[in-house]
């Protein structure tokens, strides 16, 4: 299978033979921070990974809530796999607005947003949810033994069977990250991201890698949609909804460290930083670009884009499609500046 998302990446493919049977097993979990609400979503998202992936493979479900999940919720979800699944409220220092947020500033920074159109402004549970997902989800207690995780949104789609071990995979070739989309982000959000970082890294110019694809952070090609940098960053990230990673890199001191910085700052609040870009940041200052895997084999849609490779082991989606929404949205696609960095042949 020779999948070509976006017009002229041209790759050989990565064919994976597993490894020794009867190794030790992966410590990894699939996880899903979901509201109660959206149970149907989240079955829909189950039905897809455990028919493609999982029904091989049996890895635990662990499924984080701000409050407690219902019976219903951990019934039905329990119906939906063979495997074991863990149900995970997240404690209140971990999911509460900090105490150094400021009301008012909060309150003076969420019409700005709005005035810019940056989505979900007004909604404090989304600045939390991007908080916990950027610096918090891996310092919850049920995940002290979990070093990977494959995160799963409800309502997105899988559709490639994929028959190795992702985990395995991970661990044997030194991955840190594994992502399927990348796109620019809206500058709005997160103008003085890129700001706090450079402060960041004066502070610690120790912590960048030597091997980092930080031109890919600052790559100043013409956007043609949000044509605009976002003070210095690119705004190309990750597409956080889907990620596969070994919490490790988040665990590490460096990584701590620059989360904390960030917290400070209040961003997460007083702008609508995002996971995404926060995540893509560290990797590409922090991490050995090698260790960024590209999963051009995992077919997978959150609305309103897809990956979507050509091959047999795919059923549902139209090959080489990113989007079947509005046209302009192709061009939010910035894969191309990613392998234009990482060097990937
Ligand atoms: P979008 O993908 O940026 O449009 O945002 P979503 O609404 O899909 O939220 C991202 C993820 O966080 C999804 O898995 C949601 O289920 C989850 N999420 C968002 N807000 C909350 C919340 O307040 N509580 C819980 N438990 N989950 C949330
Ligand atoms: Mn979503």
């Amino acid at each position: 299978p020779t999948g070509e998302p976006s017009g002229n990446l041209v790759r050989t493919s990565d064919a994976y033979t597993p490894g020794k049977a009867g190794t030790a097993r992966i410590p990894a979990t699939l996880l899903a921070l979901v509201r109660n609400e959206e149970l149907a979503g989240m079955l829909q998202s189950m039905e897809d990974l455990e028919r493609t992936w999982n029904s091989k493979f049996n890895y635990p479900w662990t499924f984080f809530n701000d409050v407690p999940f219902t019976e219903e919720f951990k019934r039905k979800t329990k119906a939906a796999t063979k495997a074991e699944c863990r149900y995970e409220v997240i404690p209140k220092e971990h999911w509460e607005k900090p105490s150094w947020i400021n009301d008012d500033l909060f309150a003076e920074s969420v019409k700005i947003l709005e005035e810019n159109d940056i989505q979900y402004a007004s909604m404090l549970s989304y600045h939390q949810m991007c908080r916990w997902n950027s610096g918090l989800f891996y310092k919850h207690p049920a995940l002290a033994d979990i070093q990977y995780y494959w995160r799963v949104e409800p309502k997105v789609h899988f559709f490639c069977d994929v028959d190795y071990d992702v985990f395995r995979y991970m661990q044997d070739h030194n991955k840190t990250y594994g992502f399927t989309i990348s796109l620019y982000d809206a500058p709005q959000s997160i103008p003085s991201l890129w700001p706090e970082t450079t402060k960041f890294i004066s502070e610690h110019p120790e912590y960048l890698h030597e091997n980092r694809a930080e031109g890919w952070l600052t790559d100043r090609t013409r956007r043609p949609v949000h044509n605009e940098m976002a003070n210095g960053y690119s705004t190309c990230h990750f597409w956080t909804n889907f990620e596969i990673a070994d919490m490790n890199f988040w665990r590490s001191q460096v990584y701590e460290d620059y989360f904390n910085h960030l917290d400070r700052a209040g961003g997460f609040f007083y702008e609508r930083w995002g996971d995404a870009p926060v995540h893509s940041i560290a990797l590409g200052l922090f991490e050995d670009k090698n260790k960024i895997h590209w999963f051009r084999d995992i077919g997978y849609q959150h609305i309103p884009f897809f990956n979507c490779p050509n091959s047999p082991k795919c059923r549902g989606c139209v090959t080489g499609r990113l989007t079947d929404g509005e046209k302009w949205l192709n061009k939010e696609d910035c894969r191309p500046n990613w392998f234009k960095y990482a060097h990937m042949d």
